[in-house]
């Protein structure tokens, strides 16, 4: 991103684009595509962290003539753009590792669901896609080989939950974007009922380096858990806001005072919240935690899409918690009740605070709500909706 004119496959090609595509077509077998991708530990950048070789391996050995490989470009958590400049800095890049992917697990077409307010993402991946089409990188018989890959864009409405794998799958079907009850699971039964790999538009652009310089490489930058970089949206109450890439396992600290510039005007730091919307908070006593999946995990909260919202204490955190709350309502599909009716319910405690009309029994009934959310809704929006709160 930012190095090569992302209208021009010429200039991806002249740096080492598509190399990995050819490696992985003429010099390796599936089986150690996935390998290797298994042995990077390239981890999903979407949110759960969920090994990406692994899920390959569940979807080569699925039973099936037809399979899919499906991008989820439906960036929809608040604050978060990370996959936004992917998309329009380097899309081959995307393109790219869903090919591979598709060789991996046998799979000939691809669907990219992206969220409609993308539109300049849009334009630049149909670009993208033509132009691979006539080089012969995407289409029948790539590179004068036998395998046969195409990609297709699907457009989504702007629902936060069709980020949910199943209720994107659903959405991309043509019908209401509501999640499914998992099992099965997706590399069993996917989009059209077919076994689908899933995977985030930074998880796929991770794998054409991976293929072209090994698993070894991958590792030698980020934690042993956790190898490779993430992408970061840095906004709220910080000096430098964007994006940035960054080795797994930096501190909060480093980014916010080396990279982010510190906290305008000089303010004291009260919180961040990670993982977009539905992340924990963390405070200043956890700013050394490493910025890794299982780190952030173990005090609370989640890497998440890698959003991070900085908060300085200048704001309210009644008022702060009163949003999320809000938006959650927004956001509930309204499938399953202890969602739909927790959300709101949490919002209309909340808002009391902020009335201050709430009460100490409030807090308690907050908590114990917060638990029937956590354990029995169907999907990870009504569970991770309390989080924040
Ligand atoms: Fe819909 Fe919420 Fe239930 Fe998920 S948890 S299915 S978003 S109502």
């Amino acid at each position: 991103c930012g190095v090569i004119d992302p209208d021009s496959i010429e200039e991806y090609i002249a740096r080492g684009g598509y190399g990995a595509l050819a490696k992985a077509l003429t010099q390796m077998q599936p089986a150690e595509v996935i390998q290797t991708v298994r042995d990077a530990n390239l981890r999903g950048r979407g949110g759960a962290g969920f090994p990406a070789g692994l899920k390959w391996q569940f979807g080569a050995r699925a039973k099936g003539d037809v399979k899919y490989v499906v991008c989820n470009a439906d960036e929809g958590e608040p604050g978060t753009f990370k996959d936004r400049l992917i998309l329009e800095g380097d899309p081959h890049s995307l393109l790219e590792g869903m090919a591979i992917c598709g060789y991996a697990i046998g799979a000939h077409h691809g669907f990219l669901y992206i969220r409609g307010e993308y539109t300049l993402s849009i334009a630049q991946l149909e670009k993208a896609m033509q132009t691979a089409r006539e080089y012969g990188l995407l289409g029948k018989g790539i590179l004068g080989t036998s395998f046969d890959f195409d990609v297709e864009i699907r457009v989504g409405a702007g629902a936060y939950v069709c980020g949910e794998e199943t209720a994107l799958f659903e959405s991309l079907e043509g019908n209401r974007g509501e999640p499914r009850i998992k099992p099965p699971y997706p590399t069993d039964y996917g989009v059209f009922g077919k076994p689908t790999v899933i995977n985030n538009v930074e998880t796929l652009a991770n794998v054409p380096p991976i293929i072209e310089h090994g698993a070894d490489w991958f590792k030698s930058v980020g934690t042993a858990k956790t190898p490779g970089t993430k992408v970061f949206t840095l906004c709220g109450d910080i000096v430098n806001g964007g994006l940035i890439e960054v080795p797994m396992g930096t501190t909060l600290r480093e980014i916010i005072y080396d990279i982010g510039g510190g906290i305008p005007g000089g303010r004291k730091f009260k919180l961040a919240q990670t993982g977009g919307t539905s992340g924990g908070c963390i405070t200043e006593d956890q700013l050394d935690v490493p910025m890794d999946y299982d780190s952030l995990a173990a005090v609370g909260t989640a890497l998440g899409s890698g959003a991070l919202l900085i908060i300085d204490d200048s704001h309210c955190i009644v008022d702060v918690a009163r949003s999320f709350a809000k938006f959650f309502v927004h956001e509930s599909c309204g499938q399953c009740a202890p969602c739909r009716e927790g959300c709101m319910r949490l919002l209309q405690i909340v808002d009391g605070f902020t009335k201050g009309t709430g009460t100490i029994e409030d807090l308690d009934t907050i908590e114990r709500l917060a638990r029937v959310m956590y354990m029995t809704p169907m999907c990870a929006l009504g569970q991770t909706a309390p989080l924040p709160i």
